[in-house]
């Protein structure tokens, strides 16, 4: 009979430990609002003295002991309606930084039981993640998506007929401070550059880090574009002071892109690209610049974007074409090869040399692609010529990544049956530089299965002796610009001596570009070219045409 007696016991003394020891505060007021039931833990929690703890405590006399203000947020939710149920959580802002949260039950006769919980924790880790989510971690700077907002809140104060700056920024030579003295030296840079921003802004404006060196400031409350040209002209100088990292001093400097709202767009989109055109244009005139957004780069950016297109769609629509310009043995006047070069019979604009698109080529990596085929197409058409004739390729910087020329090349050698011997790749001095060690391995490789490698435009830029000493090239081709100088520059002549006797002695042959008239031709061959090539012998030609010329030196063959 003991049995059922003990299980309300049981229940109560359960409650009871549950009361005293629950983790949370816990009360009871009745409708009059006036304290039924408080555990230990809500007087701990508010601080309360033994004195309001007692049942028949008003509520407002414990609301009037406490030290803290319930939140913004807290007090803009509604009330219950009397006499109705239901749950409300409210929170707490305490003067010593404590955060609490109550949960509160309405019941229908008015009275309510509440929980109260110490939620600082939370709070604090939920304030961590959100600083996280709206900063750069390395230079505590708001980060893109926090720029992004802010902007669109300032904007809208654009519409009450405020202007604003936004200046776009981006460091220049970072990335040669980031390959050779680190990532841990390039991020102390980034650190010193956010601060050097820093202090060149006023504590209104706002500086964000939105890439791996880019930066924004965004102005506000100033007289424009005076304001953001000030801005703009301190902080390049501030960031042309040499910066010290790692114990080695380096020296970065800064491109600048300013749109202005509501002139030059008024949503954050609209005047990011804006300033990301003037950016763009800022870094092309020359580092250390600053531009203002113009209506007209837009127009350029379309033309850039339409070409872009356009040259996506040129391989497959068969747009490309090989020229062909002789290389021709000084000695004899033979031709000993011909050089494929690159021209796009685009369906508006017509025919395009290869200067007005091989960048955008480059930069958008469609070089690989349209290379593949410039050295499918050159290798089967050599096939056709006389066996002592050589085909040159020229190569871009691009397709030395990922293995692609070593690829390309020995699938078109096998693909058309090309000896190896007969192709020659022409590599630039600066795609060399781009990253020599990939390049050269590239080089090495091509070079062991017997494809010759020429320099192109040797002499053209400072490393090429150095890079003679680093990898043996069978041919250097000098440079168009010191055949043009050779009636006007004493130099040019001794120049060319000079690097026609330095191949002779490490055997290399070289070759005079662009030579156009027969004094040219006298002169280099004089100092000791042994290969010319130019307007003088032949302008590039087309495949049909090399064929007509097969033809008539080599009747007998069909
Ligand atoms: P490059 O390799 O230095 O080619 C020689 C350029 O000089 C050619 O211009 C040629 O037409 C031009 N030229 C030849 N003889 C004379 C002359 O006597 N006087 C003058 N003033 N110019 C002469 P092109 O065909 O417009 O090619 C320009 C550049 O485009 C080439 O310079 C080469 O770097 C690049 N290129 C051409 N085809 C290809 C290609 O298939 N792939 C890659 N990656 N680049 C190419
Ligand atoms: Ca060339
Ligand atoms: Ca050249």
């Amino acid at each position: 009979m003991g049995r059922p007696a003990s299980v309300p016991q049981a229940e109560a003394l359960a409650l009871r430990l549950a009361f005293e020891k629950l983790p949370h505060g816990l009360c009871v007021f009745d409708g009059d609002d006036r304290l039924l039931l408080v555990n230990p833990r809500y007087a701990h929690i508010w601080g309360l003295p033994a004195a309001l703890t007692r049942p028949g405590t008003p509520f407002a006399d414990i609301m009037q002991a406490t030290r803290g203000q319930e939140t913004e947020a807290s007090r803009g939710q509604p009330k219950p309606a009397p006499g109705s149920t239901g749950t409300r959580r409210r929170e707490w802002q305490m003067e010593d930084g404590r955060s609490i949260e109550i949960t509160v039950t309405h019941r229908a006769d008015g009275s309510c039981v509440a929980l109260h919980q110490d939620v600082t924790e939370q709070r604090h880790a939920q304030a961590r993640i959100a600083h996280l989510a709206w900063h750069d971690a390395l230079t505590g700077l708001p980060n893109r998506s926090r720029l992004r907002d802010e902007l669109e809140a300032l904007l809208g104060r654009t519409a009450r007929g405020e202007v604003l700056a936004l200046l776009l920024l981006d460091l220049d030579r970072f990335k040669p401070v980031n390959d050779t003295l680190g990532h841990a030296a390039g991020d102390a840079l980034l650190r010193q550059v956010a601060l050097r921003l820093r202090g060149c802004v006023r504590e209104t404006d706002i500086v964000a880090r939105i890439g791996g060196d880019e930066f924004a400031i965004v102005q506000w409350g100033a007289t424009q574009p005076a304001a953001a040209s000030t801005l703009a002209r301190r902080v390049i100088e501030a960031l042309a002071a040499p910066h010290v990292v790692a114990g080695h001093t380096v020296h970065v400097g800064v491109s600048v892109g300013v749109a202005i709202a509501p002139f030059d767009g008024q949503d954050p989109e609209v005047l990011q690209r804006h300033a990301d055109l003037a950016l763009f244009r800022a870094k092309a005139d020359g580092r250390g610049t600053l531009r203002f957004f113009e209506p007209g780069m837009d127009a350029e950016a379309r033309h850039r974007h339409d070409m872009e297109a356009d040259l996506r769609r040129a391989l497959e629509r068969g747009e490309f074409e090989l020229f062909y310009q002789p290389q021709v043995e000084l000695r004899d006047q033979q031709v000993c090869g011909l050089e494929a070069l690159l021209r796009w019979n685009h369906p508006r604009l017509g025919r395009i040399a290869p200067d007005a698109f091989m960048t955008l080529a480059e930069e958008t990596g469609l070089i690989v692609p349209i290379g593949r085929w410039v050295l499918m197409q050159a290798c089967r058409q050599a096939c056709t010529w006389p066996a002592d004739w050589r085909v040159a390729v020229n190569v871009s910087a691009v397709q030395f990544r990922q293995g692609a020329l070593l690829r390309d090349v020995t699938h078109a050698l096998l693909a058309s049956g090309l000896p190896p011997q007969r192709l020659e790749v022409e590599v630039t001095e600066a795609s060399l530089l781009v990253d020599p060690d990939l390049a050269l391995d590239a080089l090495g490789a091509l070079r062991s299965q017997g494809v010759r490698v020429a320099m192109d435009d040797f002499g053209s830029g400072r490393s090429s002796l150095r890079l003679l000493r680093r990898f043996s090239f069978d041919r250097l081709k000098l440079d168009r610009s010191f055949v043009n100088d050779l009636g006007r520059d004493g130099a040019a002549l001794a120049l060319i001596r000079t690097v026609a006797s330095m191949g002779q002695s490490l055997g290399i042959s070289t070759t005079a570009e662009g030579v156009e008239t027969a004094a040219q031709m006298a002169a280099v061959m004089q100092e000791g070219c042994i290969v010319g090539q130019g307007w003088h012998f032949s302008r590039p030609l087309t495949a049909s045409a090399v064929q007509d010329f097969v033809q008539a030196l080599h009747p007998k063959n069909t």
